[in-house]
């Protein structure tokens, strides 16, 4: 598909499945060369954008390893509101342990700043930080993204796990929200 519309908001392909896949591998080779079994990493998948993401890079992985989650949120529609809240605490202890943590997306960089105290407090021995995406041009955050996939605009996208309003998370190719068909659909009235 070249173009989904999700509510009121129009989108266009931006990224497909093979180039997700790619970036995937890539990464996947770098953890599989930075860790060795006797590390056995934590992944820890920040919920809900995680999931597809979490799913492919896992299959990838070569070394023992365990998964556990968290969730966090801040966003509201398209926009980011600034706070980060707590939804669901960590679902294993990750005291003494080396955690890779692995997000959808890193824009401003609030969620894991917020998260690398979390695991701090929590015992982590190591944190490094897997994203799907990367909005560098939005970063404000002082922590190095140790493995970033894939590098974009600040554009608001969604599928691939990312959703817009909860919908949207199923749709394997990445989309970036198309402004100007979403103008030129809400002038014309089409619903
Ligand atoms: P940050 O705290 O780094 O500003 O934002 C992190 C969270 O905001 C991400 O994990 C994601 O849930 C959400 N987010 C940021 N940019 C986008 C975007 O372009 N699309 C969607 N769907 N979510 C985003
Ligand atoms: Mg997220």
């Amino acid at each position: 598909m070249k173009n989904v519309q999700l509510y009121d908001k129009n989108f266009k392909l931006y990224l497909t499945h093979d180039q997700i896949l790619k970036a995937v591998d890539e990464v996947a080779k770098k953890i599989n060369s930075d860790y060795s079994t006797e590390d056995k990493p934590i992944f820890l998948g920040v919920l809900t954008g995680c999931f597809m993401f979490l799913g492919d890079l896992m299959k990838r992985i070569e070394v023992d390893c365990e998964i556990c989650f968290i969730r966090l949120a801040s966003y509201e529609g398209t926009s980011s509101t600034g706070k980060v809240k707590q939804m669901l605490g960590l679902t294993q202890s990750v005291r003494g342990r080396n955690v890779i943590v692995v997000e959808d997306i890193v824009d401003t960089g609030n969620t894991i700043m917020e998260l690398d105290q979390i695991l701090k407090d929590a015992g982590a021995r190591s944190i490094r930080y897997a994203s799907l995406l990367l909005k560098p041009n939005n970063y404000k955050g002082t922590l190095n993204v140790d493995y970033p996939a894939l590098s974009i605009p600040n554009d608001f996208i969604v599928g691939y796990g990312l959703d817009y309003d909860q919908i949207g998370r199923n749709l394997k190719d990445i989309y970036v929200l198309d402004i100007e068909e979403t103008e030129r659909r809400k002038s014309i009235n089409i619903e």
